[in-house]
């Protein structure tokens, strides 16, 4: 009997609703596409977005910018980062996050990582002392948030800033506070494989007057910066306009009149990302040779993605079950390859960070495997999907233990 295969696209998003392509038409009509370019009276999509962004997550001051990388750099560079400082961060993430630290001449220390794929504490409390660094980059990679309460108390206690990297957990929280609330500064990409969709575009939020002050400045405001809303006042940005570089990096309304359609509805679609999250989750529970990554009681997930381990699986055992499900419609991602692939690299191909070794680090990623849940995917297709990734790990499993026993 023919096994069955998937056919569904994991790079295929929805569409873009039609109330944003209404709302992007209107800009089009309008020819003020640049933020600053604005009728009397108006505050513009670009500034109704900043708005609404902090009012989502809290934050007291936001920011929109080119991209979720652009918002790291402009975040360590607004925190005075500079050539020869050392960042720390993950030593699993995805490589913006590195480059944003080598942008402005900085060297990222890397951390190792925990079974539960988030930043090891222990060894970051080490790195801190080692290093000497006074900036901790954290990435919420794939979407799973550290014990945020211990990180805190760590970063705070060595006197370490915290800038978070969001890009996977808009609308996610830490025990109820939203995920970029925590550190001084959080970043959110607007990048098509992310929560809200704008192609590309980022987000910075932050309760500190001068760190946002600075951070308006670099993203080439000029001296137009009153003409945002959800900013510090004025006077702050006297302070620090004199010696703040424009380094160009700003969003325009188009963008952001097709954000805001999507950021009304992130809710529901958060809900929908965890409804597919969990069919899957359930459906490789107690797999043999699987182990599903269990979620801290304080986590609220977005499910957009999701990652298991083949724990102690060799690369031959790993490969047939790529190929495997690849054969049968189902794209997994593995970071334990040698080589970097498509979006897939991993902290010793970052050669220009002069990694050190993370044995732990690496003893995770070998048995790492990774997939998009698109939300144009049903709740059948993720049930379809949970049960091929199972039969293939399953025979391949069972396969080893045969050649080893
Ligand atoms: C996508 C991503 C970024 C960068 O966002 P862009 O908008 O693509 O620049 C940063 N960190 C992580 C973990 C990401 O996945």
């Amino acid at each position: 009997m023919d096994k069955p295969v998937f056919t569904g696209s994991f790079t295929q998003q929805e569409p873009i609703p039609e109330a944003a392509i209404e709302a992007a038409i209107g800009v089009m009509r309008s020819g003020r596409l640049h933020r600053y370019n604005l009728a009397e009276g108006e505050v513009g999509e670009v500034a109704l977005m900043e708005q609404e962004f902090a009012a989502l997550t809290g934050a007291k001051y936001c920011l929109a910018v080119a991209s979720g990388g652009y918002a790291m750099s402009c975040a360590l560079r607004a925190l005075g980062v500079g050539p020869g400082d050392k960042v720390l961060s993950n030593g699993f993430t995805l490589a913006p996050v590195p480059g944003a630290i080598a942008s402005v001449g900085a060297e990222p220390v890397f951390v190792e990582t925990t079974e539960a794929l988030t930043i090891d504490l222990d060894d970051l409390a080490g790195q801190i002392g080692e290093s000497g660094a006074r900036v901790l980059l954290l990435s919420h990679m794939r979407g799973h948030i550290c014990d945020m309460d211990r990180l805190m108390q760590i970063c705070d206690g060595a006197g370490v800033a915290v800038i978070e990297d969001c890009a996977h957990t808009m609308g996610a929280a830490w025990d109820g506070l939203p995920s970029g609330r925590h550190g001084v500064i959080g970043c959110y990409s607007t990048q098509t494989y992310k929560h809200i969709n704008s192609g590309e575009g980022g987000l910075l939020t932050s309760d500190d007057d001068e760190v946002m002050a600075r951070a308006v400045l670099l993203s080439g405001s000029y001296m137009l910066y009153p003409r945002h809303t959800a900013r510090p006042p004025v006077e702050t940005f006297e302070k620090v306009k004199w010696t703040t570089p424009n380094v160009s990096g700003r969003m325009d309304h188009l963008r952001a009149a097709i954000l805001r359609v999507q950021l009304a509805d992130l809710p529901r679609q958060v809900a929908r990302w965890n409804a597919l999250y969990k069919i899957v989750e359930d459906g490789l529970r107690n797999t043999a040779g699987l182990q599903v990554i269990e979620r801290a009681p304080k986590e609220s997930i977005v499910g957009s993605s999701i990652q298991f381990l083949l724990p102690g699986a060799s690369p031959e055992t790993i490969g047939q079950v790529l190929r495997g499900c690849a054969t049968r419609g189902v794209e997994l991602k593995w970071f334990g390859a040698k080589e970097p692939v498509a979006f897939t690299s991993r902290y010793d191909s970052w050669r220009y960070a002069r990694p050190r070794s993370l044995p732990r680090t690496d003893a995770i990623l070998a048995g790492l495997l990774d997939m998009r849940l698109p939300l144009t995917f049903s709740t059948g297709d993720a049930a379809q999907i949970a049960g091929i990734i199972r039969d293939e790990v399953g025979q391949a499993h069972h396969q080893a233990v045969d050649r080893a026993g």
